[in-house]
């Protein structure tokens, strides 16, 4: 998938109204499904996500607003952003200042719309340019909002690319923004994009593609997962990945994992600059992966950062926003760490509590091949210690200042002797 293929399909989306519910999120995911073997769950309205509760499904088939002379000022079905999204329905008149206190606009932006949403209380509201707020005749509107917020269910997709083991690592995209490019259909496409390239290759683990609304689609994915995530060797979710920035990588909450290596390796090899900052917990989905009960070694990929650029949850934030390029490095970067994280050997100890006996298996000092016994030994000491199943012979290379020909020798020497066990 070409960079242009990948706006084309970012223009193709951008229309869809979609919310963290509803049939915008259905016909995205149907889209998706003709580029890849997406899966569509449906989970019901009150289902328990964790410390949440999947809610009511809500679908909107017309919205606007009539100035006093009859006119339709402000139209759902010109740009979807025009409603707040879950406002109840509604059918009144109402005089200008009534009206007044139900719409949102950006006196500092006066000819965008922004993008809010009114999720999880019983409201209404409408977004317009500042300028045209302001020039708003007095007198009645009439306001109607045909909307439906009932018990339904909420969809997300997945797609499961299958390896030779059982390990796996999960790319995961929120997918539930409206009429918004960069937030986050450059994630979305880049997603799809990345599936289709690695559907290709031979590898050790299966990847996982999340397509979920954020949070409570995260949340919903690991109420309904939690024996996966324990197989989960690292990963990513992408978004904001189309604009002029440069890549910027946030790192897991640990800030010392094997996907935080990784990627600080191919963002310098394959990109002329890029940028990392810790782990914050403000952001995407991956607050809920590495959230203390989970702690899965997700980061996260982005060029603009969230709430930080002018354009963000905005109107401006549009297809011509995005370039084809941006979305290319992004989706190389993004298939190159993927890529790198399955090459890498992972392994775990057999014997991890406690130091286990060298002496008695002859390996104290054992004078293996070539190498010098010290550094065998220290090389021995680092791959126990460090053998908990989520590290890799490069890990412990880059940690122990051992050359990775010596450590994998040395992995090999204790395999042998049933103290280590690949993944
Ligand atoms: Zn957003």
């Amino acid at each position: 998938m070409t960079g242009a293929e990948m706006m084309a399909l970012i223009e193709e989306l951008y229309p869809i109204p979609r919310s963290i519910t509803g049939d915008g999120v259905r016909e995205t995911l149907g889209i998706l499904a003709r580029h890849v073997p997406l899966e569509t769950h449906e989970v019901a309205t009150g289902s328990k996500a964790l410390d949440w509760s999947v809610p009511r499904e809500w679908n909107v088939r017309e919205a606007w607003v009539r100035d006093p002379n009859g006119d339709v000022v402000v139209d759902f079905r010109e740009h979807n952003l025009h409603l707040v999204g879950y406002s109840v329905p509604v059918r009144a008149k109402m005089p200008l200042e009534e009206l007044d206190a139900h719409l949102h606009s950006m006196p500092d932006r006066p000819d965008w719309i922004p993008w809010r949403t009114s999720l999880y209380d019983d409201n209404w509201g409408f977004c317009l340019p500042h300028a045209q707020r302001i020039a708003l005749p007095k007198g009645d509107y009439e306001v109607c909002i045909d909307s439906r917020l009932e018990d339904g269910h909420l969809t997300y997709g997945e797609l499961r690319l299958p390896g030779r083991s059982e390990r796996e690592l999960l790319v995961s995209v929120h997918t539930c923004h409206p009429s918004l490019a960069n937030d986050n259909l450059s994630g979305i496409a880049v997603a799809v994009c990345v599936a289709r390239r690695l559907a290709e290759i031979d590898r050790r683990c299966g990847i996982r593609f999340v397509f979920a609304p954020g949070t409570i689609g995260a949340l919903t994915w690991l109420e309904r997962n939690r024996d996966t995530t324990a197989r989960i060797e690292g990963g990513l979710t992408l978004t904001c990945l189309g604009d002029d920035n440069p890549l910027t990588y946030k790192r897991t909450y640990s800030g010392d994992q094997r996907i935080d290596r990784v990627a600080n390796r191919v963002l310098a090899e394959q990109t002329q600059a890029h940028e990392e900052i810790d782990f914050h917990p403000f952001g995407y989905d991956e607050r809920q992966y590495n959230s203390p009960g989970f702690r899965m070694p997700i980061g996260s990929l982005m060029r603009g950062r969230h709430g930080e650029f002018p354009e963000y949850h905005t109107s401006a934030d549009e297809p011509s926003f995005l370039s084809a390029t941006q979305l290319e490095e992004a989706s190389d970067v993004v298939a190159e760490i993927l890529l790198a994280m399955d090459r890498e050997r992972v392994f775990r100890s057999l014997q991890p509590s406690g130091e286990p006996q060298l002496g008695r298996r002859g390996l104290y000092r054992a004078i293996g091949g070539d190498g010098d016994p010290e550094v065998r030994q220290m090389a021995m000491l680092w791959l126990l210690q460090m053998g908990d199943g989520t590290r890799s012979i490069d890990d412990v290379a880059s940690r122990s200042g051992i050359t990775p020909a010596e450590i994998e020798a040395t992995a090999e020497l204790l395999v042998r002797h049933d103290l280590l066990e690949w993944c």
